[in-house]
């Protein structure tokens, strides 16, 4: 019997590229056999000389940041420019990991009642490793490279959007890293829901909550260890006092960095009623300003959605937020070949409106007006998801209050969200569960043990 294929489309053209035959059931398994035979030699290998593997991966990885971001913006549209320094940040990145997972390898020691206390920090096993397609390249390595600095194998599922992508990238890790230690398997739900009910020890996952939720009703049954990264409604806050222009700036380049389809996008503006006209009017010139461009030329900075299925879900949320009487400051168009969609600026919001309740993961600038500061934290809390946030108004503790009522997990103060100085990347609320980055986040791809002898 012939393999299943996924066949992936070029989003600035709609032309369908090469053909992936995913893998069966029985590769599936296999990929999991040959990383823990692999496994067991690297968790006895030094944590120093994993570390120099990783180190070398990571240029390697930087090293064909060219071919990685051709791939990337072929498959899902990204601008050629960010697509190649979406591969190059993984090398610029290495070190913080390298740090954090050595922190969160040495033992914990204490003396209590007698006890000498020795807390050991275990390598799972085998991790597998289910990424999206929006950055195809950072966030499967974000936790590939957590699982490996801490002693794991793991076996990676690329997104079905971006499979060549995947196996570039894995051909990588294939050649830099010990035989067997990184797998790869390809296809869409069934082969990730095969790789989660198979032998792997742990699934570290970026992707959907709907995606998220169905993964942790497969795990119960093993048991399986959990690191769910998922989606966001990410507020930013602007208030009385903030710098208007760096806070226009901010809203429309991170809605509409990667045609809106990054997990940490701003999502929902709250202005304050106090600047919500002069702001409007600065984020609005600049929206207009933005021209949709190939993705393979250097000059664009705004391409394509990825597909055509995450155009029409943005169009049916804009189309709902007009039935409920949304206003359209700048109105974005569908736009062919491919799947462009332009940048729209809407306000005049509603609670009940799928815009504003669920992830919308395309360039849209939905702005909320709020009388005052307390409506604006309210309205910002009032989501399941609980990602990013940012607060923008005058510096000091006022502002610094506000941005601790916050309930999201990574929040920016008159700047984005960033996860710099060994910060975790953490949602709250259903945005995630468990975390990664920081040594807290690294001692999720690791078992303790409390080893209890005699105090001498
Ligand atoms: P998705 O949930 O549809 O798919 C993600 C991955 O899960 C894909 O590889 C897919 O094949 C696989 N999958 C689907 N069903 C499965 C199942 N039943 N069992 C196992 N695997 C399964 O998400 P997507 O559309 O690829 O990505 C967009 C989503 O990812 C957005 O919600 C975005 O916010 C989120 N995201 C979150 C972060 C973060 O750091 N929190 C980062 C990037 C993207």
């Amino acid at each position: 019997m012939s393999p299943e294929r996924l066949v992936p489309h070029n989003p600035a053209t709609g032309q369908p590229l090469e053909p992936v035959d995913c893998t069966t059931p029985e590769g599936v398994r296999e990929a999991v056999a040959r990383a823990r035979t692999a496994q067991r030699a690297w968790a006895n290998t030094a944590a120093d000389a994993r570390a120099r593997q990783v180190r070398a991966l990571a240029q390697a990885i930087g090293d064909h940041a060219d071919a990685l971001g051709r791939s990337i913006s072929e498959e899902m549209g990204k601008p050629i420019r960010e697509a190649r320094s979406e591969a190059r940040s993984i090398a610029a990145r290495v070190e913080s990991f390298v740090r954090a997972a050595d922190q969160a390898l040495a033992d914990d020691d204490g003396v209590e009642s007698g006890i000498r206390m020795r807390v050991r920090w275990r390598p799972l096993g085998v991790v597998g490793v289910i990424a999206p397609w929006n950055y195809p390249v950072a966030t499967p390595s974000n936790l590939l490279l957590s699982a490996l600095l801490t002693g794991n194998a793991a076996v990676f599922k690329p997104s079905e959007y971006t499979p060549h992508t995947g196996a570039l990238l894995h051909r990588l890790y294939a050649e830099t890293l010990p035989e067997g230690l990184v797998g790869l398997v390809q296809g869409a739900a069934k082969v990730g829901a095969a790789l989660v009910a198979s032998d792997v020890d742990m699934i570290a996952f970026t992707g959907s909550i709907a995606t998220g939720q169905a993964i942790m009703r497969e795990a119960a049954a093993t048991m399986k260890r959990l690191v769910l990264e998922l989606g966001g409604k990410d507020p930013m806050l602007v208030l009385p006092g903030a710098d208007l222009q760096a806070a226009a700036r901010h809203a429309a380049d991170e809605a509409l960095r990667n045609a809106g389809q990054v997990c940490v996008s701003v999502e929902r503006i709250i202005v304050h009623a106090d600047v919500a006209a002069e702001f409007t009017r600065r984020v609005a010139e600049l929206v207009r300003a933005v021209k949709p461009g190939d993705p393979r030329e250097e000059s664009t900075a705004f391409g394509p959605m990825a597909s055509a299925r995450q155009r029409d879900l943005v169009l049916e949320q804009l189309a709902d937020a007009r039935r409920h009487g949304a206003t359209f400051v700048v109105e974005g168009q569908a736009q062919e070949p491919g799947y462009y969609l332009t940048p729209t600026v809407v306000t005049d919001l509603k609670p009940e409106m799928t815009l504003v309740k669920d992830e919308t993961f395309g360039p849209v600038v939905a702005i909320q007006v709020a009388r005052d500061v307390e409506e604006a934290v309210q309205l910002a809390n009032d989501t399941r998801y609980g990602l990013g946030a940012s607060v923008w108004g005058a510096p000091g503790p006022e502002l610094d209050a506000v941005a601790d009522r916050i309930e999201a997990g990574m929040v920016g103060v008159n700047r984005g969200l960033s996860t710099a100085a060994g910060g975790p990347w953490v949602g709250w609320k259903m945005s995630g569960l468990g975390y990664t980055r920081s040594v807290a986040g690294m001692r999720h791809f690791l078992q303790p043990q409390s080893q209890a002898r005699r105090a001498e």
